[in-house]
């Protein structure tokens, strides 16, 4: 099979008409090219090559067909983002040169039920819109929450296939009908939203015949006016775990104790596991002055910073949902599997942070603890085991930035800060999680940087290890070292069997090969898309073979 996209050259004549047309659809206030802003545009937390020739904001389907019309009359590829903060994987930066669509202005949500638990959105709806949006209905439904920040976008998210903390964290599982602007300016609704007026639009993904959802998340294929994302009843009872092991080699074996605990569904959530490093990032700054301005941390002064915050090796985070009874049981059953695994395990639930709050002074003294220093760990776990998004973890992206973050407006494009993350997926069991944990940790301490990592219990079946790559972009060097250790990392990962499930724009080529896989997925391509003029490069840069 040989079928070929069109590559576009993007002529500065192509690009003028091209943009001559925008503006006559959008006005100046919404179709403009102002050199900072393009700059500000094409700039993320790592090293890129594509460009953002022109910042376009439709506010509506129909002008994002409009665009879409116009791209293709003269050539000039687009760039869809919904809130474009998909900080450490490329933020707002296109693959390849092209006019940026920035979609935050449709930022409705159009259908709401609150005893089907779902809403259909447009994608600059935010997670901190959606969460005001069931607060101010009195809903008694939660949503799912990343860790990044309130403003990020939750069809931006989903179409990266990223995950949150609760039982719907599976974004993409969680997601259906959607509404798509095809590349010549078409419009599809995936499942039974094809059928007008049918009832189940926004409650079933598979429809009838084949299903289509799954072409338009990490891919160059469509961009998504609208989308319908299902949300869970609040539990009567919910409670979190923290707990914590003191050795590295203690992750396998916790690992092995969890999984038949999520097979049987005691766990329903995605659960979080952190190493040192990545405690120490999340509740702090670099220690640059104990350290005398070394990089990278070693192990021996981790393991003196992690005494002094009193974390393990590893430290673990989970949800358990349901009827008091249910939560009660699934207490017990945790405790029993996590025995003589875990050095300690601690319950939080909304009555015991709540006394936390009221009696710092006391709890201190009788506990010994910081608990001011405790909140600011506990509190931003917890809210999103709930669904809420939180701001705060957003601050260690700025881990190695001597200046550390700004007191407000953070913003890791602008800052200089350095973030890549290398997200492999394994076998939801101990060997494999040992594996690439090992792995990783030597690559990075070998490239000069700290090994943060997290492992997330993602499935029953399957782990998703976040390596993050955390640097200072305003540091000579930097970039190119930390692009090094991402190619050596995901090199070495796909060598053992461990691909990534999400890759930065600057890696989009770390994965292809010349499979039917990749030939099918360059002929799809071509059949919807001949002028390439969706994204290019994004997730298929697969050569097709002869
Ligand atoms: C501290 C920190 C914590 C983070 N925690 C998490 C986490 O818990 N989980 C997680 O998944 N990520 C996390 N991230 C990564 C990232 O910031 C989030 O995934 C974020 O939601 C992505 O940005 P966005 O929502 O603005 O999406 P966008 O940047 O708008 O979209 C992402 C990509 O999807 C495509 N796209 C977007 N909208 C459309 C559309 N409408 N049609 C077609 N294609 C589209 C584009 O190619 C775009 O580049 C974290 C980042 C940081 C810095």
């Amino acid at each position: 099979m040989t079928v070929t996209a069109r590559a576009p050259a993007v002529a500065p004549s192509a690009l003028d008409s091209a943009f001559g047309g925008w503006l006559r659809l959008l006005g100046p206030e919404r179709a403009h090219r102002d050199a900072r802003a393009l700059r500000a545009a094409s700039r993320a937390t790592f090293a890129t090559s594509g460009t953002v020739l022109a910042i376009l904001e439709p506010a509506s389907r129909e002008e994002v067909q409009g665009c879409v019309k116009i791209a293709n009359q003269y050539g000039v590829p687009l760039y869809p983002v919904s809130t474009g903060k998909n900080w450490g994987y490329g933020s707002r930066a296109p693959v390849r040169d092209a006019a940026l669509l920035y979609l935050g202005r449709m930022n409705r949500i159009v259908g709401f039920d609150e005893d089907l638990g779902y809403v259909t959105i447009e994608p600059g709806v935010t997670q901190r819109q959606l969460l005001e949006f069931l607060r101010e209905h009195g809903s008694r439904l939660w949503m799912d929450a990343t860790g990044a920040s309130p403003e990020c976008s939750i069809i931006g998210n989903t179409m990266e296939r990223g995950f949150g903390h609760t039982p719907m964290g599976d974004h993409c599982g969680t997601a259906c009908g959607l509404e798509v602007v095809l590349p010549t300016g078409e419009l599809l609704q995936t499942g039974f939203g094809r059928f007008e007026g049918a009832h189940t639009a926004a409650l079933g993904r598979w429809g009838v015949g084949p299903s289509l959802d799954g072409l338009f998340s990490q891919s160059n294929l469509g961009i998504v006016t609208r989308m319908s994302v299902w949300l869970m009843p609040a539990p009567e009872a919910f409670e979190a775990f923290f707990f914590t092991c003191a050795t590295a080699e203690g992750l396998a074996p916790v690992i092995e104790a969890i999984r038949p605990l999520r097979m049987e569904g005691t766990l329903r959530s995605v659960m979080h596991i952190g190493n040192d490093y990545k405690v120490v990032a999340a509740s702090g700054r670099y220690p640059w002055e104990e350290v005398e301005g070394r990089t990278p941390l070693g192990r021996e002064e981790m393991t003196r910073l992690r005494s002094a915050l009193g974390v393990g090796a590893w430290s673990g985070s989970g949800g358990l949902y349901g009827t008091p009874a249910h939560v009660k049981e699934a207490k017990r059953r945790l405790r029993h599997a996590l025995a003589g695994k875990v050095d300690r395990i601690q319950f939080v639930n909304d009555r015991t942070l709540g006394i936390l709050r009221r009696f710092p002074k006391a709890i201190g003294r009788l506990m010994r603890i910081d608990v001011a220093k405790t909140l600011a760990v506990l509190d931003p776990v917890y809210s999103l085991l709930k669904g809420v998004p939180t701001a705060s973890p957003l601050a260690s992206a700025y881990w190695r930035k001597k200046g550390g973050p700004p007191a407000m407006d953070l913003d890791p494009d602008r800052d200089g800060c350095g973030l890549l993350w290398c997200s492999p997926v394994l076998p939801n069991t101990g060997a494999a999680a040992a594996e690439v944990t090992t792995l990783a940790s030597r690559v990075l301490l070998e490239h000069g940087f700290e090994p943060q990592m997290s492992i997330s219990v993602a499935t029953e079946r399957m782990l998703v290890c976040v390596i993050t790559i955390s640097y200072d972009r305003d540091v000579a060097g930097e970039d190119e070292r930390a692009s090094a250790c991402y190619r050596r990392l995901v090199q070495d990962l796909l060598g053992r069997g461990y691909p990534p499930y999400r890759l930065p724009v600057s890696s989009m080529d770390t994965v292809s090969d010349r499979s039917t896989f990749a030939d099918t997925v360059a002929a799809i391509k071509a059949a919807l898309d001949p002028g390439n003029i969706i994204a290019p490069g994004r997730y298929s840069s697969a050569t097709p073979r002869d």
